[in-house]
């Protein structure tokens, strides 16, 4: 009989995995002798951890090999088994754990139980999971391929959203308010010196590098009615400060800038930054990201824009993943958007305005969805 084996992506490690020519899944050395375990032909259950959700059914093509050869940005992994895709959903459909209420032998219950029961049979990877609840996935997996439908739109959570947000359409506009508010401060002087700070660190974006939206971004009337860097705490006058002072510092000096987010880099131990966590590219960012490029290439950098214009100038390079945002009003380009860009490391994601009920060919045709 063969097994099913729980195997965790995170987004990146899932595209890097998809794109790779010789496909492996790698496990941290303490898993070797669970990974000696897994035989060929025996399945892998693909589960993405960020989004907690399952997107693929793998099977296993070598069995567990330790190799030092450097092949993924998030980590050595050095037990690697090959696999191969067998079925797979694209992100916007892969399935919610919700979805197994009832089906999964640990979630035998009317009502879906808080994540700390059910989240340990996800925590690590590869973990055996019994036959019946991988088939469980493989076979729901098969539905949403035949059916051609995506699961997480006929659940209806975003008709809701849509119906509870049309009310307050009037109190939109948050990019207008916070350009508004932005230009009664004194946000112009920043002494700069070897100390300055100019990593940001929160719960949606973990660590980034941020600018300020009134100077920097070029808003769709989407983003000024969704960006959700436009309010709360990215809208403080602390945060403000920090965001004027970074486009200041970087556009004074990009390459001192590029150094200041490299220390900091370092000294928290990340092993991934978003660049644009609220904000956008100018021309000294682009400089700045080259200088981190040729200087430190090992950084792992998650650029987000709406500017593609000034992304496709940047080079390409395999830890450099540019992730372009659009909406209704850009959909439409997105074929001469792509056509801008010479490499494959590029990401597209869809802002859904509340206002409105997406459609399927726009979900198909994205790496990602944000419903506000
Ligand atoms: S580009 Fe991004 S950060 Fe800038 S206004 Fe639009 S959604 Fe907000």
């Amino acid at each position: 009989m063969k097994n099913y084996w729980l195997c965790l992506f995170t987004g990146t490690s899932w595209a890097q995995f998809l794109s790779a020519e010789e496909k492996q899944v790698g496990f941290n050395k303490t898993q070797i002798k669970q990974a000696q375990k897994i035989s060929k032909g025996d399945y892998l259950i693909a589960y993405l951890t960020k989004v907690s959700r399952f997107v693929a059914i793998l099977e296993v093509t070598d069995e567990a090999v330790v190799s030092d050869e450097q092949k993924w940005t998030e980590g050595l992994f050095p037990v690697r088994i090959g696999a191969k895709v067998i079925k797979q959903l694209p992100i916007p459909s892969a399935i919610t754990m919700s979805a197994f209420l009832g089906t999964f032998s640990f979630l035998k219950t009317d009502e879906m139980p808080v994540s700390g029961v059910w989240s340990a049979h996800v925590r690590s990877s590869p973990r055996r999971w019994k036959v019946e609840d991988g088939e469980a996935v493989s076979v729901f997996i098969d539905k949403i391929i035949e059916s051609g439908e995506n699961p997480n739109l006929k659940s209806g959570v975003s008709k809701q959203k849509v119906s509870r947000k049309r009310g307050d359409l009037k109190k939109l506009n948050r990019v207008g308010s916070l350009i508004r508010r932005t230009k009664k401060l004194t946000l112009d002087e920043f002494d700069i010196n070897p100390t300055t700070k100019v990593l940001s660190r929160n719960q949606v974006t973990g660590y980034a590098v941020n600018f300020p939206i009134q100077k920097t971004c070029r808003p769709t009337p989407v983003c000024k009615d969704t960006c959700y860097f436009a309010v709360k705490l990215n809208a403080s006058i602390p945060a403000l400060t920090l965001q004027h002072r970074n486009l200041y510092f970087c556009q004074q000096d990009p390459e001192e800038f590029a150094r200041h987010v490299i220390y900091e880099y370092d000294n928290a131990g990340l092993n991934y930054l978003r660049w644009n966590g609220g904000g956008d590219l100018f021309d000294e960012a682009l400089i700045a990201i080259e200088y981190i490029r040729i200087n430190r290439p090992d950084i792992v950098l998650w650029i987000v824009s709406r500017k593609a214009e000034l992304a496709a100038q940047l080079h390409f390079h395999r830890n450099h993943f540019i992730h372009l945002s659009l909406d209704r009003s850009l959909i439409d380009q997105k074929s001469q958007i792509r056509s801008m860009f010479k490499h494959d490391q590029v990401f597209f994601s869809y802002q859904v305005h509340p206002e409105e009920t997406v459609q399927t060919s726009v979900v198909e045709n994205v790496d990602l969805i944000f419903i506000t």
